[in-house]
């Protein structure tokens, strides 16, 4: 075994170096053509650390062999963040996976999936604010790095805002982030640390009460305020996740609201199927394509996307507009995808996320680079990502001047 192998195994009880793993944990929910794959190179390891002192001792060794560590939850998110660009040793959050409920938050380690903390949470009275709709797979760590919304957003906002503080390792060791600085951690990708435990703002209450309403998009506008979350369905994604073939708005709020004279069977079903969309992910070929909007542009730019399997996210100030393609064809589809965006943006709106995909949209804060420079001065924390253009974002930089 050469010395970086003994040295790698020395710092942490579970590692492996098998070649099919390692494939395994060369890329994540986002598919490579055979062409891009050229651009990925597979882990020379991977570990899963189950305590702080494990994960500081691979970022020693990552360090002293300048070889760089990729973090990864459950591999859901589709911007490419946990894609191995360069040999390096990927970190598997999974098995630091405990939490604790205390003090009206939650203290929960990185790998605790988001499904299990809200059932748990659940017993205790107390529920998560938002939570992402891939839930029962991807973790607390992984949505944190990603950044973004979800259900609960229009009340609560996007994950950061109801992060009340983080812990991060890097190699200067583990600090604990809160407040203006957590900037820097949330929407980074792992680039700048690696996220350990999160204490995060929970509410008290069970299962939100639902409704649903059959209406246009621009109706729907006019019905959200006061909700806990709410989401739209057009009737091409409401056909694919069997629930009916209306465009349907769900509203969920957190107390009853017996007053309201809408549909709850619809309000129920349309929140039981709040998760299909990982099952229809695994099980049919499709690809998503999100993009943020504001309110005032977002019934226009609908207008122009209804034709496809629509989701609309309400968030507390903006819309997440997810298209669902069938996958026709991985470049033709690759350049829909990337034309939803294009077209979100003469709307005003932007990318949801950076990832490997889009570090050129330069939607993260302006001084994160310089705060990577700071943390991460040789450049082995998740390299390539979120503010680091690659070979992949340049190629899709092109794709993107296609008219
Ligand atoms: C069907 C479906 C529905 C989805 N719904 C939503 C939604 O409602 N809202 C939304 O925003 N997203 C959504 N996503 C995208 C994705 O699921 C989320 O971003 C998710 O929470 C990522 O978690 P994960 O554990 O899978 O992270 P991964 O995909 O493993 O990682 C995401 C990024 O975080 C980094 N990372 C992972 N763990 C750590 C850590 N401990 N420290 C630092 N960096 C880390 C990785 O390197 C990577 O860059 C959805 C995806 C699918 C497939």
């Amino acid at each position: 075994m050469d010395s970086f192998k003994m040295e790698l195994s020395r710092s942490v009880r579970r590692y492996d170096f098998h070649p099919i793993q390692r494939m395994l944990y060369s890329q994540d929910f986002i598919e490579i053509s055979p062409f891009l794959k050229r651009f990925i190179k597979y882990p020379v390891c991977i570990v899963q650390p189950e305590n702080d002192e494990e994960v500081l001792a691979v970022l020693e060794v990552s360090r002293r062999f300048k070889i760089p560590v990729v973090p990864r939850g459950a591999a859901t998110s589709a911007y490419g963040g946990a894609t191995t660009l360069k040999k390096c040793i990927v970190i598997d959050f999974s098995r630091m996976n405990s939490f604790e409920i205390k003090n009206g938050c939650v203290v929960a380690e990185s790998g605790v999936v988001w499904l299990d903390l809200e059932k748990e949470l659940k017993k205790a009275g107390y529920a998560l604010r938002v939570y992402p709709t891939s839930a029962p797979a991807s973790t607390v760590g992984g949505w944190i790095a990603q950044g973004g919304y979800g259900v609960g957003s229009l009340k609560y906002g996007d994950i950061g805002k109801n992060v009340e503080w983080i812990e991060v390792a890097d190699f200067d060791g583990v600090k604990r982030v809160k407040g203006d600085e957590l900037k820097y951690y949330v929407g980074l990708f792992g680039t700048t640390g690696l996220i350990l435990r999160v204490c995060l703002r929970v509410r008290e209450g069970g299962e939100p009460s639902n409704y649903g309403v059959k209406c246009s998009f621009k109706d729907s506008l006019d019905l959200i305020e006061g909700a806990y979350h709410a989401s739209y369905v057009n009737r091409n994604l409401g056909k694919m996740l069997g629930c009916g073939d209306s465009d349907s708005l769900l509203l969920s709020f957190e107390d009853q609201k017996s007053e309201l004279d809408f549909d709850v069977e619809l309000g129920n079903i349309l929140w039981s199927r709040r998760f299909y969309l990982l099952k229809a992910a695994k099980d049919t070929n499709i690809v998503f394509t999100e993009a943020v909007l504001p309110y005032e542009t977002a019934p226009e730019f609908y207008q122009k996307v209804d034709k496809l399997a629509v989701e609309a996210i309400f968030a507390q100030d903006c819309v997440v507009m997810l298209g669902i393609l069938p996958e026709r064809g991985y470049y033709s589809t690759a350049l829909k995808a990337v034309k939803f965006i294009k077209m979100a943006e003469k709307y005003g709106g932007r990318t949801y996320a950076t990832g490997m995909l889009f570090p050129h949209k330069k939607i993260l804060d302006k001084d994160a680079a310089d705060y990577k420079k700071a943390v991460d001065p040789e450049n082995l924390l998740n390299p390539g990502k979120a503010i680091q253009g690659n070979a992949i974002s340049k190629l899709v930089r092109l794709a993107e001047m296609v008219p």
